[in-house]
């Protein structure tokens, strides 16, 4: 029998691991910490942090769309909390547990590297595996140039209590304004707070926001487009004559991931410096309830959002930041940063660090995640495609375009399932 351990038991962890417990007759190790389920997006939300998807999207299954909306007894429509979404995750994951439980186990450990026989756990011990499936998640936040080594530094927004520990009598400073400084956002003000948050990114761009009922995704005609500024044309065209930006937005999704790998490396790298930060903005929108509360705290003057950058921080005797900002120097007691992902290698975790030390994988595209070929197995450093270690989720960034959220993730590990040809 074949044995496959799946590092990870996140959001993808957890969804690869039921893919191989119902489609196959594999035994199924997963390598997971903590609780399986949870990760970084379900495991540690609040009540207020919601889904930026609607629960008609979120199924853990590719043949059942609306699985998720039947468990939560809602609206496909709805916006529902991510901490029910996590509850939901273990509840598939327990399900499937359960029907196949003679072929599972569960280690509670951390994963330090990889071997020829299988995967090298932190506390020495080796689980022996045919194949492995690396499902860590995102890599660190990246940080600011001017990050400072300082306790009124917060460089990691989803660190436990980081966020509750912050005074609300001080003014705050988010570096970033995408849906971290959002969920950041609602965090802070949702106890009493007296002293104001400013959000400042390059742009100054907020995420914007879905409507309460879906347009129908309408697909843009690119079959004359060869080039990215071809495609830009024929999606701004396309917007205008729907009416309604998103139902192009959302038709272009299937399409993503064949547009990034037709790129040229130049265009692909174009748009990441040009069109990546207004298209995350498009593509990942607030749900409508958190995009009125966002705009009533700026109405309320809570909130602020700057465009521009931060040219230095320096720690004043008294305590928190002075940061250099376009405008001037300003006086935060909290800087948190709210940056996305980072690159590879500086923000690797530790097992991916050690796969790229060992040559085991090499750093992908634009080093947003680890290289990988066309059916998502690694590539190492040599080159060459290591046929039984595979790789899904954020970490195809790079190499594909589309591979963070639930409806790609689920059908990577659906492909899981499914013997290569
Ligand atoms: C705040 C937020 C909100 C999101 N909202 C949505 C949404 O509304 N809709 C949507 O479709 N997508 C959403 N996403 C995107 C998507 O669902 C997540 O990116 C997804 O959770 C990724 O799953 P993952 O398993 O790869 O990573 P994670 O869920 O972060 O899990 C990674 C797991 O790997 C484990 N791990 C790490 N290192 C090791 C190791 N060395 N050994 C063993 N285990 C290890 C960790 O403990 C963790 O449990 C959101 C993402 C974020 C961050």
């Amino acid at each position: 029998m074949t044995t496959v351990a799946v590092v990870g038991g996140g959001c993808a962890g957890v969804l690869a691991a039921r893919e191989l417990l119902r489609g196959t007759d594999d035994r199924v190790v997963l390598i997971e910490p903590d609780e399986p389920g949870g990760g970084l997006a379900y495991g540690s939300a609040q009540p207020w942090h919601l889904l930026n998807s609607r629960a008609g999207a979120m199924s853990a299954d590719p043949d059942d769309p609306g699985h998720f909306a039947r468990w939560a007894g809602c609206s496909p429509d709805e916006f529902r909390p991510r901490l029910e979404y996590g509850r939901y995750l273990r509840s598939v994951f327990e399900e499937a547990a359960a029907a196949h439980a003679d072929r599972l186990t569960v280690r509670p450990a951390r994963a330090a590297g990889l071997t020829a026989e299988g995967v090298r756990l932190a506390d020495g011990q080796e689980v022996r595996a045919d194949r492995v499936v690396v499902a860590t998640g995102n890599p660190a936040p990246a940080q600011p140039a001017a990050r400072p080594d300082h306790p009124d530094y917060v460089a990691d927004p989803w660190a436990k209590g980081v966020l509750e520990a912050i005074p609300s009598d001080v003014p705050v400073l988010l570096v970033g304004a995408g849906l971290t400084a959002i969920d950041v956002a609602l965090t802070l003000t949702e106890r009493d707070r007296d002293a104001p948050i400013t959000a400042v990114s390059r742009r100054g761009q907020l995420p914007l926001t879905h409507t309460a009922v879906a347009a129908p995704p309408v697909g843009p005609a690119l079959n004359d487009c060869t080039t990215l500024r071809d495609v830009v044309r024929a999606v701004r065209a396309e917007a205008a004559r729907a009416g309604d930006w998103r139902a192009v937005v959302d038709g272009l999704r299937p399409y993503l991931d064949e547009l990034w790998t037709a790129f040229t490396p130049d265009e692909q790298d174009a748009f990441l410096r040009h069109l990546a930060r207004p298209w995350e903005c498009h593509r990942h929108r607030m749900a409508p309830s958190v995009g009125a509360r966002v705009a009533r705290l700026r109405e309320e003057g809570r909130l602020e959002v700057r465009a521009g950058g931060i040219r230095s921080m320096t720690a004043p005797p008294a305590g928190g930041l002075l940061v250099e900002l376009e405008a001037g120097v300003q006086w935060f007691g909290a800087v948190v940063n709210c940056a996305g992902p980072g690159r590879l290698p500086a923000a690797a975790g530790s097992f991916v660090r050690s796969l790229l030390d060992e040559g085991q994988a090499r750093v992908g595209p634009h080093a947003l995640g680890l290289d990988i070929d066309a059916a998502g197995r690694l590539i190492g450093a040599d080159g060459r495609v290591r046929p039984d270690r595979w790789l899904i989720g954020p970490l195809r960034r790079g190499a594909r375009w589309e591979t963070t959220a639930v409806p790609e993730i689920r059908a990577q590990a659906r492909r899981l399932a499914i013997p290569v040809g």
